[in-house]
């Protein structure tokens, strides 16, 4: 058997795939840009200790700054280049865009190219957990997911949880979105090897790789080296969101994870396909993480793709005049792009869409839509009601926290109600009263 399959949830929807402009399109470099803009804080706070000054050449993969916390990492030029200058970019952090200083680099060289992402050679298991965890910490890799952080932290995090199952999650099941899909078809074998690491790395006691299961035949490769490091292969229901962590660790593991807490808390990891690369191509090749897959597509481009793409690449110079709207992600779950937004560790796609911004919401008909379809089961039109009036602490008590964030709530409601953004802003809130009033985190603890 090719893959196991399980079984699925209840809520979700059936989304149209709109994959097809780029499902079957090779993973090519993008043409090289006039700049980057390297952020200096990737994974967020103190921005780092630079380390060159303008008017400098560096080379590809030298130190640009040092982290200022041990929770950052050190940032690394992504080509070849002259020091220009110190600017400030937008890069995504959890569900909003923030403002960060970034080293701005011209007159680049070495194009970015698909020999950035060649099969890695070697093997890790000679090395012991604590030696890959130094290895890794050596790399100063980023996770590719929202909000980015440090992979090493995210380690010790692991470790701290007892993480019992390591999963690697390419359900990539939000129309459009093709990146991971592309990573596991030409380079399958080492995004498996690297998750073999991080679980190595995590000392999980189960590896798991879940799928598509519309995509598993596309997957053959991938087959003897899932086999050689003992990574079980599960095929799943497209249906939306089974890839939300948590949703997709309640499908694989039974374990419900607390509202508004990682999956770590019932000892589940979950990783992404982007940096189970990076992993492997660190530690078996010595390749520093200088850049990132991505899926660019929609009505607005003109060619559209899977491109590498170096770190600092200006979102909007990729999208090649594209002025309307420009989603930074999934269509679901996806951020309005900002003029100032570049490419960081957690851009998996950017998608240049037509779509209208800023309709007008009609009042609530109470049709139910937003809750049968709600894969947290919440009353989603209660929510609202509870964010119109601000009852905070009821919608606390309704169980808000357990929202997943995938936006189905808004895309299914006739009166165009922004209910995800609403949703959101009540968790915002709980946890600002957690974390800034203490004294008052008992009426919404
Ligand atoms: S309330 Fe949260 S989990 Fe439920 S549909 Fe809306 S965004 Fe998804
Ligand atoms: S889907 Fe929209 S209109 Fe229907 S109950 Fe929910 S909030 Fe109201």
């Amino acid at each position: 058997m090719l893959f196991q399959r399980y079984g699925t949830f209840t809520g979700g929807i059936d989304l149209p795939d709109e994959k097809q402009a780029t499902l079957d399109l090779p993973i090519a470099p993008i043409a090289r840009p006039e700049r980057l803009r390297v952020s200096l804080s990737p994974c967020g706070g103190q921005a780092g200790e630079v380390l060159v000054e303008a008017g400098q050449r560096v080379q590809a993969g030298q130190r640009l700054a040092r982290a200022a916390s041990p929770s950052g990492v050190d940032v690394f030029a992504p080509l070849s280049g002259r020091v220009a200058s110190t600017v400030t970019v937008k890069i995504a952090f959890g569900d909003e865009f923030a403002a960060v200083p970034a080293v701005e680099l011209d007159r680049l060289s070495d194009p970015p190219n698909v020999e950035v992402l060649p099969r890695q050679e070697g093997d890790f298991r000679d090395l012991s957990s604590q030696e890959l965890r130094e290895r890794l910490a050596e790399g100063h890799l980023v996770m590719g997911r929202r909000p980015p952080c440090s992979l090493s932290g995210w380690i010790e995090r692991a470790r701290r949880h007892d993480c019992h199952t390591l999963i690697a999650n390419v359900m990539e099941n939000q129309p459009m979105v093709t990146a991971d899909h592309r990573l596991l078809v030409e380079h399958g074998e080492d995004v498996v090897r690297g998750l073999a690491i991080l679980g190595r790395a995590v000392e999980a006691r189960e590896l798991v790789l879940a799928v598509d299961q519309r995509r598993v035949s596309q997957y053959r490769r991938l087959l003897s080296a899932s086999r050689q490091h003992d990574v079980s292969r599960i095929a799943l229901s497209h249906k939306y969101p089974t890839g939300a962590d948590a949703i997709l660790v309640k499908i694989l593991t039974r374990r419900e994870t607390p509202p508004g807490q990682s999956t770590l808390a019932v000892r589940a990891g979950v990783v992404d396909a982007a940096t189970c690369l990076a992993a492997c191509h660190w530690v078996l090749g010595g390749r520093r993480q200088l850049g990132r897959v991505l899926t660019l597509s929609g009505p607005g481009i003109r060619r559209p793709g899977n491109y590498y793409v170096p770190f600092g690449a200006p979102c909007f110079e990729l999208a090649e005049g594209w002025t309307k709207t420009l989603v930074h992600g999934g269509p679901m779950t996806g951020l309005l792009t900002p003029q100032e937004a570049v490419v960081s560790p957690a851009t998996e796609a950017l998608l240049a869409l037509d779509t209208p911004v800023g309709a007008v919401p009609r009042p609530c008909i109470r049709c139910g839509w937003c809750t049968d379809h709600c894969p947290a089961r919440l009353n989603v039109a209660q929510l609202n009601d509870e964010y119109e009036l601000n009852l905070v602490n009821s919608a606390r008590k309704a169980g808000v926290m357990a929202c997943v964030e995938c936006g189905i709530c808004s895309y299914v409601c006739p009166a165009g109600l922004p209910l995800t953004s609403r949703v959101k802003q009540l968790k915002r809130t709980i946890r600002l009263i957690r974390s800034r009033l203490p004294l008052l985190a008992g009426m919404v603890s």
